[in-house]
C-alpha cells in the first residue's frame, strides 16, 4: 500500500505537489512526504531523477511547490503492508453541531482521523452533519471514536470493516454538470473558532437557500501536530507548517449550482465567508497562516501562506531549474511564484473531480 488521495477520482500529481492529505496523515505526514524519487522533466527537457542524494534542493520543492519547478512523469512512494480498515460514513442532523466540534476537538489518533461534514442541499432542503470516519486496522469502533459514537440521532450509517478501495470509491460517484469552487483556510483546532467558522458558513448561505441545484458544504479535518512530526521525520517540505503549535484544524468550504448566472455570488459568498472567518481568527488569536494548495480557491495566495522561507526558496530552485521561466509563464494553472495567487488552469479539472465527489455522497 501507498498513502494517495481519499477519493478514487483524485489523481496523482496535483495531489503530491501540493501535498496530499491521506488516510495515513497522522503516521506518514502529507503525502508529498512519503515520496522516495520522483521523476521530472525539466523545462530543457532533461528528464532527472529528484530523491534525497540526487537534486535534494529540488526535492524538497517538489513537496508543496505545485507545477513551478517540472513535469512529474513518474513517483516512487514508501509502501507498507496493509491489509483491512474500519470506516465509513455517519450522517446526522445539523442540530448536533455542538456536539460534533467537541467531538473533533478531541479525536486526534495516530490511526484514525475524523472529517467532520457539513452540507446543505437545496433539492432536499437538508441540513446534514457527516463524519467521515476511519481507523486503519479492521477495530471497529475504537475508542477514539467513543464520543462520536455516543452522540444520538445516526440518520445513516455505513461504517463497517472495509478495503481501503471500497472506502475511497464510497467518497465518489458519477458525475453531473454544474458549477462550483473550492476555498480553504486553517486556525488551531478550538471549539469556539470551530463554531464562529460553521456560523459564519451558515449566515453566508442564508441568502441563498432557493438557488436551483445549490449543495453549499464545509468539510472540517484535522491537522494534529502528529502530522506535522511525521512530515518533518521525512525531511522538509515547503508547507511551513513546522512554524505552527498544536494542532489545527483545515476548514474547506465548497459549493456547487447548476445557472451560470449564479456563478459571481456564489464564488463571491464563498470568499466573503473565507475573509470573515479569517478576521475573526485572527482577532481571536487562533489563526493560521497556512492555505492548502490541494483545496485553494484561484485567488488564495497559497505560497505566501507557506511563508517568506518557502516563497524565497522556491524562487531559488526556479531560477537554478527552469531560468527561462517556463514554468512561470507557459505552463498555465496552478500557484506561481511571481504572482502567487492561481492562473485558472487547475480549477477546471478540480472542479469536475468535486463534482464526482459531492454527488457520490448521497443524503437520507
Ligand atoms: C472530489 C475531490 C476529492 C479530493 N480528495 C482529496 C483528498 O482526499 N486528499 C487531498 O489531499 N486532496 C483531495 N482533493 C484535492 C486534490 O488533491 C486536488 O484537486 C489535486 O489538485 C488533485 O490532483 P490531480 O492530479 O487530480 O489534479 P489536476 O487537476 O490534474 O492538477 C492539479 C495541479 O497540479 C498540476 N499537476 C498535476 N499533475 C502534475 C504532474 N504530473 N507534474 C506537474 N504538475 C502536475 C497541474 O498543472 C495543476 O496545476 C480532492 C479534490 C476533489 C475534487
Amino acid at each position: 500500500m501507498v498513502a494517495g488521495g481519499r477519493d478514487s477520482n483524485v489523481g496523482v500529481g496535483g495531489l503530491i505537489l501540493g501535498g496530499g492529505c491521506s488516510w495515513f496523515a497522522s503516521k506518514m505526514g502529507f503525502v508529498a512526504d512519503s515520496v522516495l524519487n520522483v521523476e521530472l522533466v525539466t523545462a530543457d527537457g532533461s528528464i532527472i531523477n529528484v530523491n534525497a542524494n540526487e537534486h535534494s534542493d529540488l526535492f524538497v520543492g517538489l513537496k508543496g511547490g505545485g507545477n513551478n519547478f517540472g513535469i512529474a512523469t513518474r513517483f516512487d512512494l514508501k509502501a507498507f503492508e496493509f491489509e483491512k480498515m474500519w470506516g465509513g460514513l455517519k450522517t446526522y442532523s445539523n442540530e448536533t453541531t455542538d456536539a460534533q466540534i467537541q467531538a473533533f476537538i478531541a479525536n486526534i489518533d495516530t490511526h484514525a482521523s475524523l472529517i467532520n461534514y457539513y452540507m446543505y442541499d437545496q433539492r432536499s432542503g437538508t441540513h446534514t452533519v457527516t463524519n467521515v470516519m476511519h481507523y486503519n486496522f479492521p477495530v471497529a469502533n475504537a475508542p477514539i471514536y467513543d464520543e462520536i459514537n455516543a452522540i444520538p440521532g445516526v440518520l445513516a450509517d455505513t461504517t463497517r470493516t472495509v478495503k481501503l478501495s471500497k472506502l475511497t470509491e464510497e467518497l465518489s460517484s458519477e458525475t453531473q454538470r454544474s458549477r462550483n469552487f473550492f476555498v480553504t483556510l486553517t486556525f488551531a483546532n478550538d471549539a469556539a473558532m470551530y463554531r464562529k467558522a460553521i456560523d459564519i458558513s451558515n449566515s453566508q448561505l442564508k441568502p441563498f437557500l432557493n438557488i436551483d441545484g445549490l449543495v453549499w458544504s464545509v468539510l472540517v479535518q484535522p491537522i494534529p501536530a502528529t502530522v506535522r512530526e511525521a512530515s518533518q521525520r521525512s525531511g522538509p517540505n515547503l508547507l511551513g507548517l513546522d512554524r505552527a503549535h498544536g494542532n489545527l484544524a483545515m476548514y474547506l468550504l465548497y459549493a456547487a449550482w447548476s445557472d451560470p448566472a449564479d456563478d459571481e455570488r456564489m464564488i463571491a459568498a464563498g470568499y466573503s465567508a473565507i475573509d470573515e472567518i479569517k478576521s475573526e481568527s485572527v482577532r481571536t488569536g487562533k489563526d493560521s497562516p497556512f492555505i492548502y494548495m490541494d483545496y485553494a480557491g484561484e485567488h488564495q495566495d497559497v505560497l505566501r501562506g507557506y511563508g517568506e522561507a518557502s516563497v524565497q526558496k522556491m524562487k531559488e530552485l526556479s531560477a537554478k531549474y527552469d531560468p527561462s521561466g517556463v514554468f512561470q509563464t507557459l505552463v498555465s494553472g496552478g500557484w506561481k511564484i511571481g504572482s502567487t495567487t492561481a492562473s485558472r488552469g487547475s480549477f477546471v479539472r478540480t472542479d469536475q473531480l468535486l463534482l464526482q465527489w459531492l454527488h457520490g455522497w448521497s443524503w437520507p
